[in-house]
Order: structure tokens, then C-alpha cells, then sequence
């Protein structure tokens, strides 16, 4: 074939081409064109093919022709493949309805589990009051937990609280005194220290009343002048905040190895006013909280001359608090995850 041949060929190869891609409507169509002009099988390569029976001399220009050629049928491919997917998506578009008069689906809000609501409460009461919140980790090092709060390890109160041990010398923390130690010692002999610790805490217990995990909110506050008044003070506030202006509170001596001297707060029964019922085994009085002032050990373990300053300490379960006030049977239920019991909280 020579160059006027093949012009000639190619140039009825386009017409062709040409009418066929206007027919072409869907992909199917479009896939034959393709075998059918570009493939295999197709004029185009049979033309490439017959190449090497062309005279030397127009070899460079035949091929020239035929490139050009390809690139053609190839654009037109290429600009059918495109106006065929611009078709298919504006017939998406079109059949696609949207509704805008109906309603919006409803998404159920969840609610406050009733340790939040309390923790919240109580945290929001605390930093009105000028406490900063500190935290800790859940595991910790039996130093922090034991030691360094002056309960050494022959100390009888370690079989009091029964821990959880991880590892040697690491136990879960049995209550967020470990974060006022971390604090202390982290602060290097400065003061004032005036913090909450609320957070998980976890004892062998377990009864309706105890369970191996439950949420405590401690407090310290070290300075040159915090004072066993201020302390009280302080707790007749708190504890009046959380069950009413009207309650009667009352201090009790107690023992803890952190504090000395120790006291332990009871309020007057809000469900009998004193009289004697159920809920406060008929003493008119509820066992809430523990404190007292810091123990000078405590104070010297955690790098504080005691002779310097001095603090108090006390611990609220946040448990203890949720059931009283909610009037809740069962500590177990806080941990259940039962959406029946949890979505009867809402925050105020
Ligand atoms: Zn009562």
C-alpha cells in the first residue's frame, strides 16, 4: 500500500468512524466500537501491520498518518466514554427525589450516667471555692498508694482496703489519695495546695452496698494556715450543698493513717428528719464522709516541713452520695449499663 492508498483508507476508516460513534448511546455499544476500530482485529491495526511491506522511503510518513489516525479514534472514544458517565450521572441526579417535607430522622439523646451528674455537681461546688482538679493514674505504684499516705507495709489498714495487686509493688489504686501524693510530691515543699481528686478507686469488696470499683472524690489543702475550722467549715458546706440547706451535720472522731486527728461526718436523715427509719437504721443519722487534719508523716514523706505547714484531707464516695440522693437499692446497678435505670437521670 502506498502513502495516496493508505490516505484514502484512512479517510474512509474516519467517515465510518465518525457515524458509527454518533449511534453509540450506552456502554455496551461503545465497547464494540472500541474492539471493532481500535482492537485487535480492528482496520487500524491491520494498517499498522501491513508497515512493513511499505517502500523504505515512505515508512516515516505512513506511520506518521497512522498515529495521527489512532489518536483520532482514540479521542473520539475517550470523549464518548466521558459524555456517556455525564449522562448516567445527571439521570442519577434526576431520579433522586429529596423530600424536604419530611421529617428528620430522631436520634435518641443519651443521659447523664448519675456518677457524672454527682461528680459534676460536686466538682463544679469545689471549684467555686477555688479547687483545682488533679488526676492520677488507676494503676499505681504500691508507694504512692501506701507508703508515701503513711500506711507502711506491715500497716494492719492494708488488709483494711484489700487491694487489687498488678504486679509486684503496683496495685490498682485503692483510693485517689495516691493522686494527693503525686501532687504533693510534684509541688516540692511549695504551698498552698488546695485540689479535688475525683475518679475511679478499686477495693475487694462487694455487697449492695460495696462494689470492687467505685468513684471517689478527695480533697487536701496544704498551707501555712488551713486549719481543723476551716475543715468543718468546709464540710458542713459541701454536705448542705448536696443534701439540702436543712440538714443537720455532725462530727464523729475516727481513725485514718493519713490523718490525725480523723473525724467522720454524718448528716440528719432526709428521709425521716431524725426520727429513725430504714435508710439511716433508725439513728436519724447517715454516715456521708471521712477526713481530718494531714498527718505530720504524710506531711514529712512528701517532702513538707510539718512544723511549716499544715493541711486536711477528706474523702467522699461518690457512690454513697449518688444512692442517697437518688435513693438507689444497689451500688451493682451504677456498673450494670442498664439503659432502663441510667435514662432515668437527666442533668438539672
Ligand atoms: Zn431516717
Amino acid at each position: 500500500m502506498n502513502l495516496e492508498q493508505l490516505s484514502q483508507a484512512i479517510e474512509e476508516e474516519r467517515k465510518v468512524c465518525l457515524e458509527e460513534i454518533k449511534e453509540v448511546d450506552n456502554i455496551d455499544k461503545l465497547n464494540l466500537f472500541k474492539g471493532k476500530h481500535i482492537g485487535k482485529k480492528s482496520l487500524l491495526t491491520e494498517l499498522f501491520a501491513s508497515m512493513r511491506n511499505v517502500d523504505a522511503n515512505d515508512k516515516k510518513e505512513y506511520g506518521k498518518m497512522l498515529t495521527s489516525f489512532r489518536e483520532e479514534v482514540n479521542s473520539l472514544f475517550v470523549n464518548k466514554e466521558k459524555e456517556l458517565a455525564d449522562k448516567k450521572l445527571l439521570e442519577k441526579i434526576n431520579n433522586e427525589k429529596v423530600d424536604i417535607t419530611l421529617p428528620p430522622y430522631s436520634l435518641p439523646l443519651g443521659s447523664y450516667h448519675p456518677l457524672t451528674l454527682i461528680t459534676e455537681e460536686m466538682v463544679s461546688f469545689f471549684k467555686g471555692l477555688g479547687f483545682e482538679v488533679a488526676s492520677g493514674p488507676e494503676v499505681e505504684t504500691e508507694r504512692n498508694n501506701f507508703e508515701l499516705v503513711n500506711i507502711p507495709s506491715d500497716h494492719p489498714s492494708r488488709d483494711m482496703q484489700d487491694s487489687f495487686v498488678v504486679d509486684k509493688g503496683i496495685v490498682l489504686r485503692s483510693h485517689t489519695s495516691a493522686v494527693q501524693s503525686r501532687v504533693m510530691q510534684s509541688a516540692n515543699g511549695q504551698s498552698p495546695i488546695k485540689i479535688i481528686c475525683p475518679g475511679k478507686v478499686y477495693r475487694r469488696d462487694s455487697d449492695a452496698t460495696h462494689s470492687h470499683q467505685f468513684e471517689q472524690m478527695e480533697g487536701l489543702v496544704i498551707s501555712s494556715d488551713a486549719t481543723f475550722a476551716n475543715l468543718l467549715e468546709l464540710l458542713t458546706k459541701v454536705l448542705r450543698h448536696l443534701f439540702g440547706e436543712k440538714r443537720e451535720v455532725r462530727f464523729r472522731p475516727s481513725y485514718f493513717p493519713f490523718t490525725e486527728p480523723s473525724i467522720e461526718a454524718d448528716i440528719s436523715c432526709f428521709e425521716c428528719n431524725g426520727k429513725g427509719c430504714s435508710l439511716c437504721k433508725h439513728t436519724g443519722w447517715i454516715e456521708i464522709l471521712g477526713a481530718g487534719m494531714v498527718h505530720p508523716n504524710v506531711l514529712r514523706l512528701n517532702g513538707y516541713d510539718d512544723n511549716k505547714v499544715q493541711g486536711f484531707a477528706f474523702g467522699i464516695g461518690i457512690d454513697r452520695v449518688a444512692m442517697l440522693k437518688y435513693g438507689i437499692d444497689d451500688i451493682k446497678r451504677f456498673y450494670l449499663d442498664d439503659v432502663r435505670f441510667l435514662r432515668q437521670f437527666k442533668k438539672e
